[in-house]
């Protein structure tokens, strides 16, 4: 899952990137608000999490203009005393928000939660043929015996199974799961299409000849 933090607080940003990049989330940044709706419009994020308070373009305006032409999922971050702010953001089309400061374990289990439901998933596992996928701990077992993934390989598996029973092209993975920094080494889409077979076997993941890939749902 790919996510756009948008901050003007260089540290607040800087942490936040790297906590969710160490949950596997591959992480853009906007430091103000005209940055971040530029990169809104031009990037599919599967979540955007979204100050309020930035320069040059508001959180609030930003959201609004995103509005007009899509619906990315957003998270904003309001101030304490700003009620006027968060009531105004949920009526703007925000998904959730959380007040600073905030818990970072708060921060990502609101990320999971709006992230699974705006793809349909109301529940926090799912079953994928033998296997069990836990999103909250990013884990996936067999009979209850975890098998281990390198967060790439979560990452991919993760997204193919929220897609289950419909093919997901190439463009569509490289767009979701690797971020604007990310080299060319380690975009290798087929390398890690091809380790999670060898773990998991050849079946679970179907190649659609110039198509994408797919689990079957
Ligand atoms: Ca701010």
């Amino acid at each position: 899952m790919r996510l756009l933090i948008v901050e003007d607080e260089a540290d607040l940003l800087q942490s936040l990137a790297m906590a969710t990049r160490d949950e596997g989330y591959a992480v853009d940044t906007a430091s103000d608000g005209e940055e971040g709706l530029h990169k809104a419009l031009e990037s599919p994020y599967d979540c955007i999490v979204l100050d309020v308070m930035l320069p040059r373009l508001d959180g609030l305006g930003l959201l609004r203009r995103l509005r007009v032409a899509k619906a990315t999922p957003v998270l904003l971050l309001t101030a304490r005393d700003a009620t006027g702010d968060r009531v105004q953001g949920l009526d703007s089309g925000a998904d959730d928000y959380l007040v600073k400061p905030f818990d970072l374990g708060e921060l990502l289990a609101r990320l999971r939660a709006v992230i699974r439901r705006h793809n349909g998933q109301a529940s926090s596992s799912l079953v994928i043929g033998e296997y069990d996928l836990s999103l909250p701990s990013r884990t996936l077992s067999k009979g209850g015996v975890r098998i281990p993934l390198t967060a790439r390989e979560y990452s991919l598996l993760e997204y193919l199974a929220l897609r289950r029973g419909s093919v997901v092209s190439r463009t569509e993975l490289y767009e979701h799961l690797f971020d604007e920094n990310d080299d060319s080494l380690s975009n290798l889409l087929d390398v890690h299409v091809s380790k999670l077979r060898r773990k998991l076997g050849t079946d679970l993941i179907e190649t659609r000849r110039g198509m994408g890939y797919a689990i079957a749902g």
